[in-house]
């Protein structure tokens, strides 16, 4: 309206003077200065308006007034040029009459085609200006002029009427217009919330919510497209495998809330390390990934890796308290030691899986030889549990003697496991793979049920005065009651429970909270207890004083050339004069000379086992051997005897 109405006010202008004009050159009137004057300052005064009006923002709270205000003005105006007819009536000259109507009835028509938008404001100009132009014709009084009035008051009906249609169908457009335009939008405000939503679910599916890294899924993705991109042009890739080390501990000690801190602190500091073309993940638990593709993949994984072992080490800070990690990494890279993603995953496996058991806190490169080693530790692993059911393992027992005597006074069993492709297996991997399968209480019950049918074989053949030492690991106490396998095997067989001897190592006694009820039970059953590789571990003695130990064994390494090595001695001294003290028997391991043997009698020692007498047999064999040892061993005192008496 504002657009329009300043070609209205020009126009009306420029007709308004040039009428003015007409009617000078034409008529004598006094008045016609005055009425033009007043024209002149409405048409000054609108146009004002009209610039301030264009100066300011329209809002809805000052949009009536405009409208009122123009309104206003064209009321005025449209009753100055109705007045002009009527004015022009008294001083009669028709032609000069006609051709105002005819004026005043285009200006009207003007008016009403510029405010389309707007009626009100056409019909203020165009009701009194063509009511003057009407009136001024009835005034004449002829027919001509009545009927000439009659049609130019049909004619001001007309245009009021086309105004008003005017103005609604303007406004069914506009509306229509702003329908659309506000459903596009609301549309494309819909749009976006989708697009937002959508994003957000999947940044939740491929990332990690504690860490804002990606996650496996997403890292799998990654890995496979940088694979192809490697594959493609030829180069490198390295996949590193972090894990934190000992990171129960934090969960253990400090809490969850610490642990989850930590995990997100380390996050932080892989995220920085890493250049802008590497690609870190978290995995899940205390586990990252980082794909470091390129060239030099491996002499960046590797330094990389060295630079996330030394950032890791660096304590923790959680709240008052701190925390050390640490880490250990395993690295593989494509196409040396793997080709496809799932073989680059288990090849850092491998190597992340050697980084710990070379003591942590350290990187480890893959290489085919940790894969076999894996690959016979996995096939242990599977096969040992058909071996345990089909009794395929064997129980060997390794005499005990009295070092002066050399009277066998107890056995110690022993598991071997001679694999039929992977030939003899050793004790400590049967173990670990009793572990690592949750199968070592069947391994243990196994060695408990070999032990009493050696201890009724024996006791058939007239040998009952010795006891079988049976090794328990400590994380036996963890997952299993031995003390429940024990007694339950000796109940069943009704076989005295000093017949049967449960070595233990330091670190289970250490661990007391666990071990320490099985233990308790067993020593208040009889069954004897004995503390095995003494020395070895980091146990004192002040842990053995709260349990009932009976035997103490003294670890090899201390017996091994103990005739000439004077610092053993004097340990092995130290044990033996505590543990008489506490009345603990003690054992010597792995001796093999006569040197040795003697040695310990010197130091008071009076039990050991080792090479020197025999080595662990199975059953069978053992039987036969005894038989020949006794009889030796027997002629062999009765010659130190009658020596003596000679
Ligand atoms: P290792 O040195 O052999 O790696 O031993 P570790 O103690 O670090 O134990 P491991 O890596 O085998 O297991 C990680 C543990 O992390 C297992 C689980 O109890 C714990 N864990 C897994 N996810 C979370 C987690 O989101 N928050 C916390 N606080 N602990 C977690
Ligand atoms: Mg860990």
């Amino acid at each position: 309206m504002l657009s329009n109405l300043s070609v209205t006010l020009n126009a009306s202008l420029a007709i308004m003077l040039s009428a003015t004009y007409v009617l000078w050159l034409n008529i004598d009137v006094p008045w016609l200065p005055y009425w033009t004057m007043a024209s002149l300052v409405m048409a000054i005064l609108r146009a004002r308006m009209l610039a301030r009006f264009r100066a300011q923002t329209i809002t809805v709270e000052n949009s009536d007034y405009i409208l009122r205000s123009f309104r206003r003005g064209a009321l005025v105006t449209g009753t100055l040029w109705g007045v002009l007819p009527l004015m022009l009536s008294v001083h009669t000259n028709t032609m000069i009459g006609g051709f105002m109507i005819f004026i005043i009835a285009g200006v009207s028509a003007g008016a009403m085609i510029q405010s389309t938008c707007y009626a009100p404001l056409a019909i203020s100009f165009v009701l009194p200006a063509i009511s003057g132009a009407a009136l001024s014709l009835f005034m004449n009084g002829t027919a001509t002029s009545i009927i000439i009035g009659g049609n130019t008051i049909l004619l001001g009906f007309m245009m009021v009427r086309a105004s008003r249609r005017a103005e609604r169908e303007y406004w069914d457009s506009q509306w229509v217009r702003l329908e659309a335009t506000a459903l596009a939008k609301s549309l494309k405000t819909a749009n976006l919330d989708v697009t937002a939503a959508n994003e957000q679910l999947s940044k939740l599916a491929n990332h990690d919510v504690m860490t804002g890294l990606p996650n496996r899924a997403s890292f799998n993705d990654n890995l496979r497209r940088l694979l192809a991109s490697a594959r493609h042009a030829k180069t490198d890739l390295a996949l590193i495998v972090l894990d934190l080390d000992n990171f129960k501990i934090i969960n253990d000690t400090q809490g969850h809330g610490a642990g989850d801190n930590v995990i997100a602190e380390a996050a932080r500091r892989l995220d920085a390390l890493r250049r802008s073309v590497d690609v870190v993940a978290r995995l899940g638990g205390d586990e990252f990934a980082v794909i470091v593709p390129g060239p030099n993949a491996r002499a960046e994984a590797t330094r990389l890796a060295g630079d996330l072992i030394q950032r890791l080490s660096l304590p923790i800070a959680l709240g008052e308290r701190s925390a050390n990690v640490g880490a250990s990494v395993g690295i593989a890279v494509f196409p040396d030691d793997a080709t496809t993603a799932e073989d680059l995953f288990s090849s850092s496996d491998i190597a992340l899986y050697e980084a710990k058991a070379k003591g942590r806190r350290r990187a480890a490169q893959f290489d085919s030889r940790l894969k076999e080693q894996l690959e016979l530790r996995r096939r242990l692993e599977s096969d040992l549990g058909n071996a345990l059911f089909q009794r395929e393992l064997d129980v060997s027992f390794q005499p005990q003697f009295d070092l002066s005597s050399r009277r066998i006074v107890g056995y110690e069993a022993l598991i071997r496991w001679t694999h039929p492709t992977l030939g003899p297996i050793s004790p400590p991997e049967i173990i670990s793979a009793s572990q690592l399968t949750h199968q070592s209480d069947r391994l243990t019950a196994y060695v408990i049920e070999a032990s009493c049918d050696f201890i009724e074989r024996m006791a058939a053949l007239g040998h009952d005065d010795f006891s079988v030492a049976i090794n328990i690991s400590p994380v036996e106490f963890l997952t299993h009651s031995p003390s429940e396998l024990i007694l339950g095997c000796l109940r069943r067989r009704g076989i005295a429970p000093w017949r049967l001897e449960v070595e233990i190592t330091e670190e289970a006694i250490l661990d007391a909270r666990a071990a320490d009820t099985d233990l308790r039970r067993l020593e208040d059953a009889g069954v004897r207890i004995a503390i095995d590789d003494f020395g070895a571990g980091h146990s004192s003695l002040a842990h053995i004083v709260g349990l009932k130990i009976d035997r103490i064994k003294i670890d090899r390494t201390f017996v091994t050339g103990l005739d000439t090595n004077i610092r053993h001695q004097a340990l092995v001294q130290a044990i033996l004069s505590l543990s008489k003290t506490l009345g603990i028997e003690v054992l010597a391991e792995g001796i093999e000379t006569e040197a040795e043997c003697e040695t310990l009698v010197r130091l008071g020692c009076r039990v050991g086992q080792g090479f020197l007498v025999a080595p662990a047999m199975v059953p069978p064999v053992l039987t036969k051997w005894l038989t020949k040892y006794i009889e030796t061993n027997i002629s062999n005192s009765d010659l130190i005897a009658r020596k003596q008496s000679a």
